[in-house]
């Protein structure tokens, strides 16, 4: 028998942490960030068929300022990586970041110099989402696994001294090639 079967009906018991979660959770606003084919596949996500609504998502944000998921959806070039990381930095936190499809995750097959060997060299990666192009039912079913992850994230300090540990620099591609 737990407390919560002597208590009256309407009344619920969870923790601070808990309540906190789940409202991040459950209104993730994606900042604006397709850049190659798999984007096609981010765009089905939010329309009416896979309806990205039914999270509290739908609302892809123009300003980074207004949004707090990143969606890298499509291969990273060494170009546009500081655009990707300043935008990043625009965005206040909590934040998170999804890397979509094999190409934002790792280079997939570009495995060339004009194009950064997985987004993680530039920003910290909270989800990685395989495939090429992953289908918009696999961004459901990652966007769902990084829920769970939210939901078990800590507040406040413990959260910042989780995050110092993620630090990620802009490595300029002259220096990994140079290894
Ligand atoms: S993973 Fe495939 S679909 Fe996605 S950006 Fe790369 S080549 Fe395009």
């Amino acid at each position: 028998m737990g407390l919560e079967e002597k208590l009256p009906d309407g009344v619920l018991l969870t923790t601070v942490e808990g309540l906190v979660n789940w409202t991040r959770k459950s209104s993730l606003w994606p900042v604006q960030f397709g850049l190659a084919c798999c984007a096609i596949e981010m765009m089905a996500f939010g329309g009416p068929r896979f309806d990205s609504a039914r999270f509290g998502m739908e609302v892809f944000r123009a300003s980074p300022r207004q949004a707090d998921l990143m969606i890298v959806a499509g291969r990273l070039s060494q170009k546009m990586a500081p655009v990707l990381r300043q935008i990043y930095d625009q965005m206040p936190e909590p934040r998170w970041v999804l890397a979509m499809g094999v190409c934002a995750s790792s280079g997939g097959m570009f495995n060339n110099y004009a194009i950064v060997q997985g987004v993680d060299h530039v920003v910290p990666v909270d989800m990685y989402l395989p495939g090429c192009p992953p289908r918009p039912e696999m961004l459901i079913d990652a966007v769902l696994k990084l829920h769970h992850k939210i939901m078990n994230e800590p507040l406040g300090p413990k959260r910042a001294a989780k995050l110092a540990d993620k630090q990620v620099e802009l490595i300029p591609s002259s220096y990994k090639y140079a290894k």
